[in-house]
């Protein structure tokens, strides 16, 4: 099998060397990180396997597709609509970006003030080490960002790459632009697969992306038991992995390890003492391999037991309406989902202040941390206005700027010392 995949590497025209470093590091890092932890569901085996494997099973499968001529499109951003993908018979796969590894290769061309999340996903490409990306024959980026935004034009020089425009607004005019941009990116898929998107394949698509956000929302619903029946680090992983796992054996595992962190909800069994304080995470997504913040927060003391974020609640937090009807009425609904994603790029965006403080409620946390990724300026603004919010609500927050580096891990360890002995019940 070792063998198979390094040829397969090798036909995608991976850099083998520095490929080896970063497979050679991850399995000490997901040992010390993931494996260390105590009283884990069992269903968590199965997402442990995928990381182990991470560039084997699922990208053989994605190859083995794309020989039978199905189109392999990759994103970044959760507000690409899977569900057009996918009824043109196409597989959406999320791309890591989440790793310090291909940060300094990207500093060869982007400038360094530039988020850890953009640098790490170009640095991939640039230093051929994602076989995901070599797999991919499109990159859809969005316009949710500048870094982002400009970073995509330079990608585009290395591989296809089409962009989508997601409005800075949420008044009537920008949700037209946003159906409009939607609609492109249907004749864009169709054209790019060269299969027609009917009603029938975009109903069925439509329940089975809802399918996974219920799962998700099912998992995360267990997390408001106290104890918390699965750790953080843990639910975050989940997501990650739904990113780009097959999307049907992904919502079946995902409800399989429901069955059973159900169960330890109705035994109350935690897999932390009770009086642990309870944090929620908001801010900038955390792609995998990003474990940095719950690691250090988990291992201080802390229980994760919300995210929001886009490898969070703002992943699946609302489904599409399953009507059904004519292609442009899915369309619309679709697109009008998709604008419920209250991220940071949107001015204003004072529906994602509501939702932190809604979490924090339903969630029961004795305290947010509001992670922000360095030169992260929508997010490391926003949190100006969280903070004044939380305030208004009683609720302690910490705020993080961080990268992905390990360099300010003791400063944070402090700083996060300090945080949990100030909410500790
Ligand atoms: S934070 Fe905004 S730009 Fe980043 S993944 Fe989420 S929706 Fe996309
Ligand atoms: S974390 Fe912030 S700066 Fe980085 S890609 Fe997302 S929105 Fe852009």
């Amino acid at each position: 099998m070792a063998t198979d995949n390094r040829q397969m590497w090798a036909e995608l025209g991976i850099d083998l060397k520095k490929h080896d470093m970063l497979m050679n590091a991850l399995p000490p890092i997901y040992k010390d990180i993931y494996l260390s932890q105590k009283n884990r569901p069992k269903g968590m085996g199965f997402f442990d396997f995928v990381v182990g494997d991470i560039h084997g099973i699922r990208v053989q499968e994605l190859r083995q597709h794309a020989k039978n001529g199905t189109t392999v499109v990759a994103t970044y951003c959760v507000f690409v609509p899977d569900e057009i993908v996918l009824a043109a018979d196409a597989i959406p796969v999320g791309l890591c970006a989440g790793t310090q590894f291909s940060v300094p290769i990207a500093e060869e061309v982007l400038p360094r003030n530039t988020c850890a999340l953009i640098k790490s996903s170009f640095g991939f490409k640039l230093g051929r080490i994602c076989p995901y990306v070599q797999t991919s024959h499109l990159i859809v980026g969005e316009t949710t960002c500048d870094g982002k935004k400009k970073m995509f034009e330079i990608l585009a020089e290395y591989h296809p790459v089409y962009i989508m425009e997601v409005p800075n607004k949420k008044t009537q005019r920008s949700r037209d632009l946003w159906r409009g941009e939607v609609a492109a990116f249907q004749e864009v898929i169709e054209k790019q697969t060269g299969n027609e998107i009917t009603a029938d394949k975009l109903s069925k698509a439509t329940r089975l992306v809802n399918d996974r956000r219920r799962a998700l929302q099912r998992l995360y619903n267990t997390r408001k038991a106290n104890p918390v029946p699965i750790s953080g680090k843990d639910a975050l992983l989940v997501t990650q992995v739904a990113f780009y796992d097959d999307i049907s054996r992904c919502i079946k595992q995902v409800n399989a390890l429901c069955d059973e962190v159900e169960k330890r909800v109705a035994k109350g069994e935690g897999v932390f003492p009770a009086k642990t304080p309870r944090v929620l995470i908001s801010g900038s997504p955390m792609a995998i391999p990003n474990w940095k913040l719950h690691h250090i927060l988990e291992t201080a003391g802390a229980a994760v037991v919300c995210e929001e974020s886009c490898t969070g609640t703002r992943m699946f937090s609302d489904l599409v309406p399953e009507t059904g009807g004519p292609v442009e009425e899915q369309i619309k609904a679709i697109a009008d989902r998709y604008m419920q994603i209250h991220c940071a790029c949107f001015t204003p965006n004072e529906e994602r202040l509501d939702d932190i403080v809604r979490l924090a409620r339903e969630y029961k946390v004795d305290g947010v941390v509001h992670y922000n990724l360095q030169f992260c300026h929508t997010y490391a603004n926003e949190a100006v206005k969280v903070e004044k919010a939380l305030e208004k609500e009683g609720i302690p927050l910490l705020r993080v700027e961080t990268d992905y580096s390990d360099e300010d891990a003791g400063q944070l360890r402090t700083r996060v010392d300090a945080f949990l002995e100030m909410i500790r019940r």
